[in-house]
């Protein structure tokens, strides 16, 4: 609004300059009447607009993630003014949702929206900037990345694929999933087919589960079908939505193996350099920005969805038993430690965030801990 004011008043003034050169008038206080000034060129160049693309992992406007990724792009559009347009494709409508990495690390895209531990295959580092099990919340990943030295080592890991990562959005502390039977020790876990990805799956394993892969959109039928006996997603509002409380009875808390899973953006290093500094800013900033929208999104709605979920579709909401929690939390040491053994950047990223976690524990023990004890 402010720039376009701007604009018009560049305008106004370009013809104005013009109007008194006609007419012969002297603009300024010079004596010397020698010759009429020129009419001077508008104030304002042509806008040149240059046009990317956004491939992603969700469906198209899947509910808050895809949601995310068509915030990111309409704020770079706003913030730009339009000189920077961002088309947003949802996976498959211009290549499989997995593949977006790969698209816009060779420049078939220039900008894509995802979760880092999908591309683990690629760089087991990657995991460690999406979902850790017992890992940072929300607040401490946002920390450690942007303050506490974790966006150099993701850049790091992202280098050698000629992509740029972002934090783009968090799902704060998720939920530990759907099941149909209830969950009493660490031996309930054994035999159990569960949809669970990534870090979270091989913990799964060591407690004598199976972590299944499924496509988001099989899940459902194959939770009503009895192909699995569980699934874990995110957390109470995106959960409703993919209506998982109409084939599982438990609903289990918390998500030990995601506790503030971070979504990402990665741009494509030479679309990036070939922007000019403001809108690599416009870039930068629209992002954070995003990552902001998303989380607050996630936390005004969940406790709504949850009761709505719990009064009126009979839920049972359940929490994981102590013992439960800590035979995970062993296993998911040994997991973590397993995944960094043969990966120097791995284990360096992992030095990283034990380092930041141990701090940011003892930060909340008199900050975020002490005050929520203040409501019993
Ligand atoms: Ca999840």
């Amino acid at each position: 609004m402010e720039q376009n004011s701007r604009r018009d008043f560049l305008k106004t003034a370009g013809v104005a300059t013009a109007a008194a050169a006609a007419s012969g008038l002297v603009i300024g206080c010079s004596q010397e009447k020698t010759e009429a000034p020129k009419p001077q060129a508008p104030a304002v160049q042509p806008k040149k607009t240059i046009e990317w693309k956004m491939v992603t992992t969700w469906p198209p406007h899947f509910p808050i993630l895809g949601e995310g990724a068509d915030k990111l792009a309409e704020l770079i559009n706003v913030m730009s003014d339009g000189r920077l347009k961002v088309q947003v494709y949802g996976g498959g409508e211009l290549v499989p949702p997995l593949e977006a990495f790969d698209a816009v690390s060779q420049g078939t895209a220039q900008m894509g929206h995802g979760a880092a531990y999908y591309w683990a295959g690629k760089a087991p580092a990657a995991q460690f900037f999406a979902a850790v099990p017992f890992g940072l919340n929300a607040q401490g990943m946002n920390a450690w990345l942007y303050s506490g030295g974790g966006m150099a080592l993701w850049e790091e890991t992202y280098a050698k694929f000629n992509l740029i990562p972002m934090p783009a959005g968090n799902t704060g502390v998720q939920m530990g999933g759907w099941f149909n039977r209830e969950i009493k020790s660490i031996e309930d876990f054994k035999g159990l087919k569960m949809r669970i990805p990534g870090l979270g799956g091989k913990v799964l394993a060591k407690a004598g589960g199976t972590a299944i892969l499924s496509a988001g959109g099989e899940i459902y039928t194959n939770l009503e079908r009895g192909v699995i006996d569980a699934t874990e997603w995110v957390g109470p509002y995106n959960d409703y939505k993919m209506g998982f409380y109409k084939v599982a009875k438990y609903y289990y808390y918390p998500g030990w193996h995601e506790p503030g899973t971070v979504l990402e953006s990665f741009v494509n290093k030479d679309a990036f350099a070939a922007l000019p500094k403001d809108l690599q800013e416009v870039v930068r900033t629209a992002t954070i920005a995003a990552n902001m929208w998303m989380l607050c999104e996630s936390e005004a709605k969940n406790n709504f969805y949850l009761n709505k979920m719990v009064t009126e579709e009979g839920v049972q909401l359940k929490k994981f038993p102590d013992d439960v929690v800590v035979a995970l939390r062993q296993y998911s040491k040994e997991v973590l430690e397993e995944t960094v053994a043969n990966d120097p950047l791995s284990k360096k990223v992992y030095e990283s965030f034990l380092a930041f976690q141990k701090n940011a524990l003892a930060w909340s023990k008199i900050s975020e801990e002490a005050y929520y004890s203040l409501f019993g």
